[in-house]
């Protein structure tokens, strides 16, 4: 499987030299199959993850207008336990968001220990599409990509596993979905001129995501640009790097839960004890 991840700030990112394509030879098929594996073995994991308390999950999905961020929501999250799922949309903020700094509103929604939190959007607007409709002086945007380094820093020293997904589409595979909207009267609701604006500052929009995943990357905080063209390959190459992500945890959480196992048998068996 093919994706590229990228783990060190600085890092140059070039997307037009990243493909929006799945691999050739990957069939669809195959595909199918080993996301069904995937699922049955994010769906352990976080089980796993629930009970033992040590770690909690932030999956941060970022994209252009119908890059699929909702889709790729929809088949992950229905891997799991929807116990200890959160899913949060950040759109624009509200007035009293406005008055906070541009963390405050995104803090709140972070993971504690056991659960699953997945962003649709992120405090990386505000280095997006702030950035590119001028929302906030430059000067204050700048500084937010080590404000953002240093909150994921902090959110990872207290045990969140961070993954940060880029849905990288292709211009025409976004006319193309953008129009197919327009033919088929039920998902005419998502409807919005906005979308083909936006399409305008492409470039625009191209180079304020190179920056924020060169300045961003990090070991603990890693962006996986993820060939989002065909859907059944993004979901694909999502719960892929999910599941790498926790499958070295497991040992650590089912020890943890073993020990409390039997931490709990011994104390049933005094409280029996203690009755007879
Ligand atoms: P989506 O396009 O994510 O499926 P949507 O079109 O239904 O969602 P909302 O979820 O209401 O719309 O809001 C998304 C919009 O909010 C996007 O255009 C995004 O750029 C904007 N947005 C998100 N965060 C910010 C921010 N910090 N500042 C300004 N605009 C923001």
């Amino acid at each position: 499987m093919d994706f590229t991840v990228f783990d060190k700030p600085g890092a140059k990112v070039k997307l037009a030299s990243i493909s929006e394509k799945p691999p050739r030879g990957l069939t669809q098929e195959h595909a199918r199959e080993e996301f069904e594996t995937l699922g049955q073995e994010l769906f352990d994991l976080q089980d796993l993850l629930w009970g033992s308390r040590q770690h909690s999950v932030l999956v941060i999905l970022q994209g252009r207008d119908s890059a699929g961020k909702d889709g790729a929501i929809k088949h992950v999250v229905g891997s799991l336990n929807p116990r200890g799922v959160h899913v949060t949309s950040f759109g624009a903020p509200t007035p009293e968001e406005l008055e906070h700094d541009f963390l405050w509103r995104v803090h709140r929604h972070a993971p504690r220990r056991g659960e699953f939190a997945i962003f649709n959007r992120s405090h990386y607007e505000d280095v997006l599409v702030v950035r590119v409709h001028d929302l906030v002086p430059k000067s204050l945007w700048k500084e937010r990509y080590d404000h953002i380094r240093d909150f994921e820093e902090l959110l990872a020293e207290h045990g969140t596993i961070i993954l940060k997904f880029f849905l990288h589409i292709s211009r025409g595979e976004q006319k193309k979905r953008l129009l197919k909207r327009e033919e088929d009267p039920r998902t005419s609701w998502k409807l919005n001129a906005g979308d083909w604006e936006e399409r305008e500052l492409w470039d625009e929009y191209t180079e304020a995501y190179e920056e924020a995943l060169s300045r961003t990357s990090t070991e603990m905080a890693p962006w996986i640009v993820v060939p989002a063209d065909a859907k059944w390959y993004r979901n694909l190459v999502v719960a892929r790097a999910i599941a790498d992500a926790l499958r070295p945890h497991r040992k650590a959480w089912q020890q943890h839960l073993d020990e409390q196992g039997a931490r709990k048998r011994a104390e049933l068996e005094a409280w029996r004890r203690g009755r007879r």
